[in-house]
């Protein structure tokens, strides 16, 4: 996410903590160490709550790129969405469902320990019983406020997944949107009316995720009526490993592509990307050749193949192009334009 510094790599998810929560930090910090205390608390259990997710989407097979902290909540970029409503759901309420557990802990010893007008009375002056009573209120804040269902909230997603079992994935995903625009514009109100800044950032953030995630599954729809060699470019150039990356970079500048097959004879033995040939023209020098640099593991796809199969192939290997493949020969290249074209086409017929 934009504006956002990696802070560390747990279970190869990549911590990056939003700009505006450093800010936050700053702000507290005139007001003592028990607030930066208070402020590190809800970081710390965003974190958990967000790694909860995670946990249970990696169970399911779903990559956790990263994970951004926002003092509001995390953001887990995923590589690909839930295939199944259960999965959505039980992915979804993962998080809540820590906080949740983190209150049925701390509450009594917190309760017994502070007496109940401390842990009760977050409001007066910050001593430091209080700051630890803010475990329980953050831990209740992150709960509740999480699983209202004002989709891409958590319990906006559980509203999606429970609807998609009866309607489908894409009806399902519209009115959870609407929920979730309805939700966003009585916060708007009530930001304005108190003069809440937090919450109509909260308000904005809802209405933008909300109407991207729809997009999203409109294309997703869409690719899953598309087979790869319905829209597959007819003309594409194959390169040899002698191939110089000179060669190559003439190429990219004289034809509209990016990507090329290496080949041998009629074998597929290769594949390269401008960003490959860019970084090892930059290391190696242009007289470099092609075998030299080229990937010799990558995936490919058939013509047969739907579209929505080599965009999650991408997705996953973070890649922009992918070979496509008939009987062992390669007969085109499929990349993430191509795709976006289907998509502008059909967006714009409907
Ligand atoms: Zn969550």
């Amino acid at each position: 996410m934009k504006g956002s510094i990696r802070l560390f790599t747990i279970f190869g998810i990549s911590i990056n903590i939003h700009i505006t929560f450093l800010f936050l930090l700053l702000l507290v910090l005139p007001g003592g160490i028990r607030w930066v205390f208070v402020i590190s608390s809800i970081f710390f259990f965003v974190t958990i709550h967000e790694l909860c997710h995670s946990v249970v989407a990696k169970y399911f097979g779903i990559k956790v790129r990263e994970i951004t902290l926002l003092p509001i909540g995390g953001v887990s970029s995923m590589t690909k969405m839930p295939e199944k409503p259960s999965q959505e759901l039980l992915i979804s309420l993962a998080g809540p469902l820590s906080n949740i557990i983190i209150i049925l802990v701390f509450f009594f010893p917190l309760k017994y320990l502070l007496g109940p007008s401390v842990l009760f009375h977050p409001l007066s002056t910050l001593s430091w019983p209080l700051a630890f009573a803010y475990i329980y209120w953050i831990n209740l804040m992150l709960a509740g406020f999480n699983l209202l269902p004002a989709f891409p909230m958590d319990g906006g997603r559980v509203l999606r997944a429970l609807l998609a079992t009866r309607l489908g994935y894409q009806k399902a995903t519209k009115i959870a949107v609407n929920f979730g625009q309805v939700f966003a514009l009585v916060f708007a109100y009530f930001g304005i009316v108190r003069f809440n800044i937090i919450l109509i950032i909260i308000a904005i953030f809802i209405y933008t995720a909300a109407s991207s995630e729809e997009l999203q599954v409109d294309i997703k729809e869409t690719l899953k009526k598309f087979k790869i060699r319905d829209i597959l470019p007819r003309d594409f150039l194959t390169i040899n490993g002698e191939t110089t990356l000179a060669k190559v970079l003439e190429l990219i500048f004289h034809s509209h592509q990016e990507d090329f097959p290496v080949v041998e004879g009629s074998n597929l033995v290769g594949f390269v990307t401008r960003q490959d040939i860019i970084i090892n023209i930059h290391r190696f020098g242009m007289e470099t050749k092609v075998k030299d640099i080229m990937r010799i593991d990558f995936p490919k796809v058939k013509d047969t193949d739907l579209l929505i199969k080599a965009q999650n192939i991408m997705q996953d290997n973070d890649m922009r192009a992918l070979p496509v493949m008939r009987n062992d020969e390669v007969v085109g290249i499929i990349t993430l334009e191509d795709i976006g074209k289907v998509y502008s086409m059909v967006s714009q017929r409907t």
